[in-house]
């Protein structure tokens, strides 16, 4: 028997272990303090009442010998499928109905899906990323090779045509930096894609964020994206499923490679690998697409947009430099006086009693950059900016 030895590359869950054994030696050190997290990539707001009442409405109708289901479909139930195409309809986005899979969230989706791709594929992710990209293709022994984000990119890289790439990870809204493609850069992308044969996994987690109107919140707004790209969303940060677990996938008919159609294939590895996302869960996520639910959960978007707002004019009030925060619950900030990552944490945490994450934990560009979140209550957020002003 011989292990994956690739799990011996992957490098240790370093980022949010060090911030919790930092935090947690502070507190025991300071029994009394009031530590802020400004630091958690979690929702705080609860689920939105039609959401609730889906819930309840379904449970009760598993309590029937009626209304009782086992298994369902693979793919998700027809209803929820159904709901999803009408929310990309209203942007002009057709979808077929075996376009679209009900999954339990991104996070499973953006590790299996490599599943149905060669292992000999490079794969190109930017730096700083979601760390899931990352460690599932080390996980898998592919070929890595990463496009910086900085500055003088807005932290948006663009596809460089000297370099090869097969499977490329986007992420926007971006998770860390806030940052969102433009339709133009998009296009780059899918252009790059679709002349190398290359297949874009967009990760559209945070769209529901976007709030101006001529930035893209799907791949598919751009012309050329159903032949090289899968869209990966989820309803956690959309409609507060971070514990309630519901997202889904497209896969255009039109991407094949080889003449085979990926998203048959995805369905084939769904089917051996997955028994789909209950029910009851379905239901819930099915009344996030309905008018009620829209308006709810965009009021909790709208909240912690605020709350970035409020953020955001706290760092302005002191000149540090910061992205994001106006169309992504992220706010990204050059660590002051060109501090390190782990030293302004320290600085923060000792000093302010409030935790933020270290850029360089999201890779080598994170360096001598932070992560905020609007994830919290107002309280604690008008709080810890009032903090911030000693800074
Ligand atoms: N993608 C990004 C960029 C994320 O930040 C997260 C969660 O923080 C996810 C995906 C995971 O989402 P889910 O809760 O649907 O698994």
């Amino acid at each position: 028997m011989n292990i994956n030895k690739n799990y011996k590359n992957l490098q240790e869950n370093y980022l949010f272990a060090e911030v919790s054994s930092r935090v947690a030696g502070y507190k025991a050190a300071h029994p009394e303090a009031d530590v802020i997290s400004l630091g958690i990539g979690d929702v705080t707001k609860p689920l939105a009442p039609s959401v609730v009442s889906a819930l309840k409405a379904a449970s009760d109708e598993m309590a029937s010998e009626k209304g009782f289901r086992g298994y369902g479909p693979y793919e998700g139930y027809g209803f929820l499928i159904d709901a999803v195409r009408g929310y990309y309809a209203e942007r002009g986005i057709t979808l077929g109905k075996d376009e679209v899979f009900v999954s339990d969230g991104a996070k499973n989706e953006l590790g299996s899906v490599i599943d149905i791709f060669d292992k000999d594929n490079t794969v190109l992710i930017t730096d700083p990323v979601y760390p899931v990209y990352l460690d599932s293709n080390v996980m898998s022994g592919r070929k890595i090779i990463y496009a910086a984000a900085s500055e003088a990119n807005n932290f948006l890289p663009l596809p460089d045509r000297k370099v090869k790439s097969d499977i490329i990870y986007l992420c926007s809204p971006n998770n860390p930096t806030g940052a969102v493609y433009t339709k133009e850069m998009l296009g780059a992308w899918v252009d790059y894609a679709n002349e190398n044969d290359a297949v874009i996994l967009y990760d559209a987690a945070y769209e529901a964020f976007v709030t101006d109107k001529s930035l893209p919140r799907s791949i598919y707004e751009i012309d050329g994206a159903r032949t090289c790209a899968i869209e990966l969303c989820s309803l956690s940060k959309t409609a507060g499923f971070t514990g309630t677990r519901c997202g889904y996938t497209v896969f255009p008919s039109a991407l094949k490679r080889e003449g085979v159609t990926l998203g048959k294939m995805w369905l084939r590895n769904r089917s051996t690998k997955f028994n789909g996302v209950s029910y009851i869960i379905q239901r819930a996520a099915e009344a996030v697409f309905t008018p009620a639910g829209r308006r709810e959960s965009q009021a909790d978007i709208s909240y912690y947009l605020d709350n970035a707002r409020i953020i955001m004019t706290a760092l302005s009030g002191l000149n540090v430099k910061y992205w994001g925060g106006i169309n992504a619950p992220y706010i990204w900030l050059k660590c002051p006086g060109g501090e390190s990552s782990w030293s302004f944490f320290d600085r923060l945490l000792n000093g302010l009693q409030i935790v933020g994450t270290p850029g360089s934990g999201f890779g080598k560009c994170g360096e001598g950059y932070f992560r905020l979140t609007a994830f919290g209550t107002r309280e604690r957020v008008a709080e810890a900016c009032q903090r911030l002003k000693k800074l």
